[in-house]
């Protein structure tokens, strides 16, 4: 039997992740272009219910992927402002032990951009900003190699204080491209680094972060900017995690930095699954742009394949297991559960348990995660469409 569909019936907690429920509490928009190329987007894939449609859109100009039906910007604000990480708080002995480079615990992705900001040579009495400080270990490092001005802007309300309180930097709690943010800024410009690690794909407007930027640095600065790399980030992040609005490429990042003038000058990429792209405000632009992008057909492939379209033999309850690994693409597992409805549903509720207790109270790191679906065949509206009983749910930090 060929299924072209699953339901997702359930997911089970996991490290890092809390499920927020798509209901009518939550104000939506329609996102209709390209946020880096301002093409046109057409629905590649959605997340549907029998009362809700979410969309995710392809950019088949330049390769970007992201939603196109949202929660408002103002939900969006407020959810970072006071919700987001709040069932992972650092501590501030944490905080102060996550700072020691070269190894501590800082993450890999991190340390590399921040290695890479390093080797540019930048004079160290030009001001440093750090878009999305969090909890501040890059400001931290700055300070330690040497440079004198640095300021951090963040969303998170309990990260700006915490960050201020623990190692004394100015951190602007902000929505950086919003006017407000780049009036305050002002004083600390111009900048000879804005440095954004991870945190691009997740804010509101993009392009106002680049053009609040271009405001603020003059013509030799640099941005040093890290993000997934669609083609290596698990599919599922790209459909069911929410807070990854977007999901960029070398070329639609490309695309968007030159709209302001910013020319990409090196790509230090040194994985799959991870972009780092350096950039330099110019007056005199020169474009690369010879990046590959993924086709259509990649895309759904790559969509059937995280969602284990070709393990299923049978509707059974399934439970599918997927995880982000370093190389190797979309890996998802589906095994069946019993075929006795009453005992695949205790299994479930014995999983949950479980995970609860590692991931909540433990608070055990887990790579993978789990969800309890139905494998389906459906009259479908789009190119690829996964379906929920009741409402639709998705992942959120
Ligand atoms: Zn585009």
């Amino acid at each position: 039997m060929k299924f072209n569909s699953i339901k997702i019936k359930s997911l089970l907690l996991s490290s890092r992740f809390s499920i927020l429920k798509w209901d009518k509490s939550i104000p939506t928009e329609i996102v209709s272009n390209c946020i880096a190329c301002t093409n046109k987007l057409e629905p590649i894939c959605a997340l549907r219910s029998s009362s809700t449609t979410v969309r995710i859109g392809f950019c088949n100009k330049c390769g970007y992927v992201g939603y196109m039906d949202r929660p408002t910007k103002t939900w969006i604000n407020n959810y970072y402002s006071l919700s987001w990480d709040k069932d992972f708080i650092r501590s501030k002995g944490m905080m102060k032990r996550d700072v020691v480079l070269p190894k501590g615990k800082i993450k890999g992705t991190r340390r590399s951009a921040f290695l890479a900001t390093a080797e540019l040579k930048v004079d160290k009495d030009r001001g440093v900003c750090d878009i999305g400080s969090g909890y501040g270990q890059v400001m931290k490092n700055f300070q330690m190699s040497g440079f004198k001005k640095i300021v951090g802007v963040e969303t998170s309300q309990h990260r700006a204080s915490l960050v201020n309180e623990v190692f004394g930097f100015d951190v602007i709690y902000g929505d950086f491209g919003s006017i407000k943010v780049e009036d305050t800024l002002k004083k600390y410009a111009p900048f000879g680094v804005m440095f954004c690690h991870h945190v691009f794909e997740h804010v509101y407007d993009p392009a106002s972060v680049v053009s609040s930027m271009s405001k603020l640095q003059e013509e030799g600065d640099y941005a040093v900017f890290s993000v997934p790399n669609f083609l290596g980030e698990h599919i599922n992040y790209v459909s069911l995690y929410l807070s990854h609005l977007h999901s960029f490429g070398k070329k639609s990042m490309e695309i968007l930095f030159n709209r302001f003038n910013y020319e990409l000058i090196e790509d230090k990429s040194n994985t799959e699954t991870n972009l780092l792209l350096i950039f330099r405000k110019t007056t005199n632009l020169s474009v690369r742009l010879n990046h590959e992008h993924l086709s259509k057909d990649l895309i759904l492939k790559r969509i059937r394949n995280g969602l284990g379209l070709e393990q299923y033999k049978n509707t059974n309850l399934h439970t599918l297991r997927w995880e982000q690994r370093a190389e190797g693409g979309d890996y998802a597992l589906a095994i069946p559960l019993s075929f006795n409805k009453f005992v695949a549903n205790l299994n479930w509720l014995v999983k949950q348990t479980i995970s609860y207790f590692k991931s909540r109270v433990l608070h055990r790191a887990t790579a993978y995660h789990i969800l309890l679906v139905q494998p389906v065949y459906k009259n479908a509206e789009f190119p690829q469409e996964i379906w929920f009983d009741d409402e639709v749910f998705m992942l959120i930090k």
